[in-house]
């Protein structure tokens, strides 16, 4: 089973399903029944390839109706943190020297039957943690790509690497993986990401211990199936569900533990970063740590911008999937000479978006991911209210179910901790901006630097943007969420993480490091 570059067609991206064509509907319909029918069953841990169940279960709930179980997962003990790991390093002898050819077939074999069984891993998304359909396809989409990309990108870095030729010797530079590495994944793309990080590591000959997010610990357990399916070795993929507290400080202290591939939240980024760097009994190498961590972006709208794309983009960017994605617009900054107007606006287009059960085709917004953050979002919701004009929103959405209203705050102080602290819910700061120089300082005035975007119809403004807006995704005239695989490679300064760049072409040299061998002749 061996696979080159030259024969796979070129990358492009899956489309995502808009659902406007019946059969699209139906389909999506029968998977979300397929995936109920599937509900309370048990996800084991899988370490070295053999299935164990725990006592202890991680409850996966669907936040739409939150006494509905849709699966239990094992929950590792430290003992068993530690055998994944001792696994993976045994598998990492004989998969780091299979070649780039062998390890992408596998991947594009999973990218085929993720394809096949779409339908069933959005409906899967819908249910485990709130997304509504297009949101769900959107995730799935990008998890195919991720693996359709990447798999691409490891087959290119196999290829020879031009190096400057020199008389009487040969020289050559190979990339060469870096040992087992700790995948720590979100839940807010539980496919894409989870999926994404897993194979860019696994595809370039490290082995992992994968430990999802107990959020989405279903989805998880779905890919590490399937990788087994299409026949990934054993011990290559270890799956380890389990509280951040009691098996991740191990696995990420854990002396053979080579690299972290992390993405999640400032605070749970910086206690990895700091636990990998402390000279524990870690044999002989620096811990390698990529950390995606969060955001606070901002949408500025310029005098000179057209107002209506402006309103669409921000309601777009702020309430898709409640808010609750890294690139989530949370503040529009807005120039003084059209605040007024916008923020009628803008009212006047959150009052359309519809809240309720994410399975509901016609719902825009489904629920927040748990009962937490619901609460910490109502919490904000409240300092909001004090710290600013309640224009829209404000409360809970129904009874049952973390529904919340898509919350828009205006007048909100630049400084003031909505407009300076991730929430990352379904609420939007307002800003007055008294001109563009004053609107470009308060973009840039929180420790984040994830995505941000600009509306305007003046030249001379985007090319200070160009120059000036310190973030790692910018956007001229569009929303800020919905970064593509290879359109838009993903990743963020400052506060936002390592800027690694996911799907992008620098991505994979995250998980290797190059050798470079010289003979002479
Ligand atoms: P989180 O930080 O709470 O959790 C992320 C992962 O870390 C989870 O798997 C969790 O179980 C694990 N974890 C928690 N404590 C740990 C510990 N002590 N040791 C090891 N692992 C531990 O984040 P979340 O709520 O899952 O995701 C939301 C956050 O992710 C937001 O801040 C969002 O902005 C960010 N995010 C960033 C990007 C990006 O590309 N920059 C993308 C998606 C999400």
């Amino acid at each position: 089973m061996t696979t080159t570059l030259e024969r796979v067609a070129p990358f492009t991206n899956q489309a995502i399903k808009t659902f406007s064509d019946p059969a699209d509907a139906a389909a999506m319909k029968d998977a979300l029944a397929a995936v109920r029918a599937r509900f309370g069953e048990h996800y084991p841990l899988v370490i070295d390839g053999k299935k164990i169940e725990t006592e202890k279960k991680i409850r996966s709930i669907n936040p739409s109706h939150p006494d509905e179980i849709v699966g239990l997962t094992s929950s590792a003990s430290k003992d068993q943190a530690k055998e994944a790991i001792a696994a993976a390093a045994r598998a990492f002898e004989s998969w780091k020297r299979t070649t780039a050819q062998e390890r992408a077939a596998y991947i594009f074999k999973a990218a085929e039957l993720m394809r096949q069984r779409r339908f069933h891993y959005d409906a899967l998304l819908v249910l485990e943690v709130g997304k509504s359909w297009v949101e769900a396809d959107g995730d799935v989409a990008e998890a195919i790509d991720f693996l359709e990309y990447y798999a691409r990108e490891a087959l290119r870095y196999a290829q020879p690497h031009p190096i400057v030729p020199i008389d009487g010797e040969r020289n050559e530079l190979v990339y060469i993986p870096l040992g087992v590495g700790a995948i720590i994944p979100p839940w807010n793309f539980a496919c894409a990401i989870m999926a994404g990080m897993t194979t860019a590591a696994i595809v370039t000959g490290n082995t992992v211990v994968l430990k999802p997010s107990s959020d989405s610990a279903v989805m998880a357990a779905w890919f590490v199936d399937l990788l087994h399916e299409v026949g990934v070795p054993k011990g290559v993929v270890n799956f380890v569900p389990g509280s951040g507290s009691e098996i991740g400080d191990l696995i990420v202290s854990h002396p053979q533990i080579r690299f972290i591939s992390f993405t999640g939240s400032k605070e749970v980024g910086l206690h990895i970063n700091e636990l990998a760097a402390k000279p524990l009994p870690r044999p002989k190498w620096l811990t390698r740590v990529v950390a995606e961590m969060g955001g606070k972006d901002s949408i500025v709208v310029a005098a000179d911008a057209d107002l209506d794309a402006a309103v669409e983009g921000v309601a777009i960017s702020a309430f898709g999937f409640q808010g609750q994605k890294c690139s989530a617009c949370s503040r529009a900054i807005v120039d003084a000479s059209i605040y007024d107007q916008f923020v009628e606006k803008l009212k006047n287009r959150v009052a359309k978006i519809s809240v309720g059960d994410a399975s509901v085709q016609t719902n825009y917004m489904g629920p927040v991911v748990n009962e937490a953050a619901f609460k910490s979002i109502s919490e904000y919701i409240e300092i909001g209210k004090k710290e600013g004009r309640l224009i829209s929103g404000g409360k809970r959405a129904a009874d049952k179910g973390y529904f919340l209203e898509p919350t828009v705050i205006a007048d909100i102080d630049p400084q003031a901790r909505l407009s300076q602290e991730e929430i990352f819910g379904p609420v939007l700061a307002v800003i007055k901006a008294k001109d563009f120089d004053h609107a470009m300082e308060i973009a840039n005035n929180t420790e984040f630097g994830l995505t941000g975007s600009l509306y305007t119809s003046d030249e001379k403004k985007i090319e200070r943007a160009r120059e000036e807006f310190f973030v790692g995704n910018l956007y001229f005239n569009r929303k800020s969420t919905g970064a593509f695989v290879g359109v838009h490679p993903f990743g963020g300064f400052n506060m936002s993480g390592t800027d690694s760049k996911a799907g992008g072409r620098d991505y994979l040299l995250l998980f290797m490091q190059a050798k470079t061998m010289s003979r002479k002749v």
